[in-house]
C-alpha cells in the first residue's frame, strides 16, 4: 500500500510502517550518540509504544543496556488498514533490541485489566526475572475497573466555570475562541479513575505480590503542570484533578516500597507533541508558541531528550534526587523558566489569525504531529509501496 496521512480532528488514522521504524531508530541514535548511562538492570514500561513511554524504554535499553518489558494497547493492521503508530514502533523496538542482544518482550492489551497484569508478570519472570524500574506512562481516554467492571471515561473540561480561551484551528490556521462547559462531579470522578493513581498502585501491588519487583526498585509516573494560560483547562480542570490524585498516590506507593528500600517518584515533564497532548483544548496553540520560543533560546527538547535527562540527572545521577517542595522531579524546569513563560504569555496576548505564523511555530507543530505517525521524516520514500502487515 502507498500510505498517506489521513487526519481526522486531532488524530491521524493511518501510520507509515517504514516511517515508524525511523522514529524508533532516530531515538536510538540520539541515545547511542551520548555516553552510556547508569540505569536499571531491567525495566517495565507501562504505556511503552509512543511518547514518553517509548522514549523511557529506549533510554533504559539503549542508554543503560537494560532488558525491557513494554505494555501498550495498539491496533494491529489488517489487509485494508495500517496498524496504529505505536504497534509499528513497538515492533521496531523489539526487533532493534533483539538485534542488539537486549532482552525484550512486549505485551499488547489493556493495562488496566488483571489479565494483562498477570501476562506481564509472567513475561517478566520468564524473560528478565525481575524489574528494578517501573515507568508508568499511560495516557488513555477510558478505563474499565478490574473489580467493579465500571467503564470510566476521562474528559478534558474545566471545573466550576466555563473555559473561554484562544485556540488554534490547525485545519484552517485560524485563531478561534474555544468554549468548554464545566465538568459535572461525575465527570471529575471518572477522569480521576482513568488518569489518577489507582491503577499505578495496583500494578506495584501486583508486581510485589508476584515477587518480580527487585529490592531497591524505582517507580516513576509522569505528570504535567503547565502555565497559567492553560491552568483552567489543565491543572485546575478534570485532568489536573487526576494528576493531583496520581501525585498523592506516590506516598502510598513509597510506603509499599519502603521495606525493600525502593522509591516512588513523580516526574513533571514538559509539554511535547504527542497523540495525548494534541487532544487538549488550547494546548496545540500553547505548544506552537512555546516551541518557537524554546527553539529561539536553544532550549528545545522532545520526549527523548527529557527521558535521557531524567535518567542522567535525576534517577541515576548517583546522588540524592532533588525534588521540588511537593516532592516532584521537575523536568519542566526549562519550559517554566520565567523568561520563557513571559515571552509565551506576551505572544499569546497578541496572537491573531493574521500573525499566527509569525508568533507561533504552527508549521513545526503540524510536522511534529505527522511525525508521530511516521510521516514527514527525512529519507523515507512516501510514494513507495510498503508492506503494512509485516508479520
Ligand atoms: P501517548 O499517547 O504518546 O502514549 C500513551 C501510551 O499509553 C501508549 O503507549 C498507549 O498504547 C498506552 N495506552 C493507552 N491506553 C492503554 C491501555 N488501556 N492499556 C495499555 N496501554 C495503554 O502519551 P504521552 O503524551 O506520552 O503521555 C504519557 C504520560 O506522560 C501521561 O501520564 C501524560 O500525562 C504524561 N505527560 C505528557 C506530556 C505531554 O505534553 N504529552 C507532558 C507531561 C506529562
Amino acid at each position: 500500500m502507498i500510505v498517506k496521512p489521513v487526519v481526522r480532528g486531532f488524530i491521524c488514522t493511518t501510520a507509515h510502517p517504514t516511517g515508524c521504524i525511523k522514529l524508533v531508530d532516530d531515538q536510538i541514535d540520539f541515545v547511542q550518540q551520548r555516553s552510556p548511562l547508569p540505569g536499571p538492570r531491567n525495566a517495565l514500561v507501562i504505556g511503552a509504544s509512543t511518547g514518553y513511554g517509548m522514549a523511557s524504554r529506549i533510554v533504559s535499553a539503549f542508554g543503560a543496556g537494560a532488558g525491557t518489558v513494554g505494555v501498550f494497547f495498539e491496533r494491529p493492521s489488517n489487509s485494508k488498514r495500517t496498524a496504529s503508530t505505536g504497534w509499528y514502533c513497538a515492533h521496531a523496538f523489539d526487533e532493534r533490541a533483539r538485534r542488539a542482544g537486549l532482552a525484550t518482550h512486549s505485551v499488547n492489551g489493556d493495562a488496566f485489566s488483571d489479565e494483562i497484569k498477570a501476562e506481564t508478570i509472567e513475561a517478566i519472570r520468564s524473560e528478565v526475572g525481575n524489574v528494578d524500574l517501573v515507568v508508568y506512562s499511560l495516557a488513555s481516554p477510558r478505563r474499565r475497573h478490574p473489580r467493579s467492571g465500571e467503564l470510566f471515561q476521562s474528559t478534558l473540561k474545566p471545573i466550576g466555570q466555563t473555559y473561554r480561551s484562544k485556540a488554534a484551528d490547525l485545519n484552517t490556521d485560524q485563531v478561534v475562541e474555544a468554549e468548554i462547559e464545566p465538568a459535572t462531579e461525575d465527570e471529575i470522578r471518572q477522569t480521576v479513575a482513568v488518569m489518577g493513581g489507582e491503577d499505578w498502585k495496583m500494578w506495584i501491588e501486583a508486581l510485589q505480590r508476584a515477587g518480580v519487583l527487585a529490592s531497591r526498585a524505582t517507580t516513576v509516573a509522569y505528570s504535567y503542570i503547565g502555565p497559567e494560560l492553560t491552568r483552567p483547562i489543565y491543572r485546575d480542570g478534570t485532568i489536573g484533578q487526576a494528576k493531583r490524585h496520581l501525585e498523592a498516590t506516590v506516598k502510598e506507593i513509597g510506603e509499599l516500597l519502603a521495606p525493600s528500600s525502593g522509591r516512588a517518584l513523580i516526574s513533571v515533564n514538559k509539554a511535547v507533541v504527542t497523540q495525548s497532548s494534541a487532544a487538549i483544548p488550547a494546548v496545540p496553540l500553547y505548544i506552537s508558541i512555546l516551541f518557537d520560543v524554546m527553539k529561539e533560546k536553544g532550549l528545545h527538547e522532545r520526549c527523548i531528550e527529557q527521558c535521557y535527562r531524567l535518567f542522567a540527572e535525576h534517577l541515576y545521577s548517583g546522588g540524592p534526587v532533588r525534588p521540588d517542595a511537593k516532592g516532584r522531579l521537575r523536568l519542566d524546569d526549562l519550559e517554566m523558566r520565567p523568561d520563557v513563560q513571559a515571552e509565551v504569555a506576551a505572544r499569546w496576548e497578541r496572537v491573531t489569525t493574521e500573525n499566527l505564523h509569525e508568533l507561533a511555530d504552527v508549521s513545526g507543530y503540524k510536522i511534529d504531529f505527522l511525525k508521530l505517525f511516521g510521516f514527514e521524516l527525512d529519507g523515507i520514500d512516501y510514494e513507495a509501496d510498503v508492506e503494512i502487515d509485516p508479520e
